[in-house]
């Protein structure tokens, strides 16, 4: 037996280009990289010449190519593919979510990490807090997680609903006892496809989340039990951005992504993590709460190490 109760936080900024990340000025987040380990990979996917917009219902069909022997990823570089993967532990060709149109998606057979958690230690008490409903609404966190709460950041707006769920999850940590908790912000990406990720606007974004990352890990530290807890954070992003603005095609800038995984109290020594894939993200969670992998779930991913 553990003297410490293993718990997770992911946090997720939606559009997030790493490059960016490392050229502007965000202390939680450079803090993070110095303590933990961090990486860079390229999402397997990506359609060739759409349109880099992105709406809420918008579907690229999938055409049937029975001709292909290996595995070949039809998806968009979208939200939808992006947090699903991240979600679930496998690509698209799995999860079934191939832009933002959630056409068929397959999370009964590959639910969310936050899920299989509580399947497998029906214990542990799970949380969930978006600005993108969507995430909700077709299950991508799905239905049986202990709490989620829901904005619509088309509806709110991006920046306002953000700050709501930022507050709610700050407050959850603090008051509550969760053992597995995702929190997602969306304004990054709102604001690229507006202005693109080389604007000041860009970089007002990336510093308020980051303000708001710095308020949870406080909010965690903060914790009375927290000298009992042994806390993994694990910060993510679904896709990257061209410059201009925008995303859904094959380009380097849209297709990389990053993991930053670090050890609250636990220096891990700002060490390069080799390629981590969004796939990674869900069984890196699991086994840092202690739940095996299961062959029988067919995930994509495998835990990291950290
Ligand atoms: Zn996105």
């Amino acid at each position: 037996m553990s003297a410490f109760t293993s718990k997770v936080l992911v946090v997720g900024m939606d559009g997030l280009r790493f490059d960016r990340l490392l050229a502007l000025d965000a202390p939680v987040l450079a803090e993070l990289r110095s303590t933990g380990a961090y990486g860079t990979s390229k999402l397997p996917y990506g359609e060739a010449g759409t349109p880099r917009t992105e709406s809420p219902g918008e579907v690229v069909p999938k055409a049937p190519e029975p001709g292909d022997g290996g595995r070949v990823i039809r998806s968009r570089t979208d939200s939808g593919p992006g947090w699903s993967s991240i979600a679930t532990g496998v690509w698209p060709d799995k999860h079934g979510v191939v832009d933002n149109g959630f056409a068929s998606p397959q999370f009964q057979k590959f639910p969310d990490f936050l899920t299989r958690a509580k399947q497998a230690r029906p214990a542990l008490t799970t949380s969930a807090f978006f600005s993108w409903a969507s995430l909700a609404e077709y299950g991508a966190f799905g239905p049986a997680i202990d709490h989620r709460f829901v904005l619509d950041g088309y509806t709110v707006g991006w920046a306002t609903a953000d700050k709501q769920v930022a507050q709610a999850a700050e407050r959850h940590l603090a008051e509550e006892d969760p053992d597995a908790v995702f929190v997602y912000l969306g304004d990054t990406d709102e604001v690229a496809h507006a202005l693109g990720p080389h604007c000041p606007e860009y970089a007002d974004a990336l510093r308020t989340q980051d303000a708001y990352l710095g308020r949870l890990l406080d909010a965690v530290r903060a914790r009375p039990s927290y000298r009992q807890e042994r806390w993994t954070v694990l910060v993510t992003t679904d896709h990257g951005h061209v410059d201009e603005g925008g995303h859904g095609g094959t380009s380097d800038e849209e297709r990389t992504v990053f993991v930053i995984a670090a050890r609250l109290g636990d220096d891990l020594g700002g060490g390069r993590l080799a390629g981590p894939r969004l796939v990674d993200v869900a069984p890196t969670a699991l086994a840092a709460l202690g739940v095996p992998m299961d062959r029988s779930w067919d995930l994509d991913g495998a835990p990291l190490e950290l």
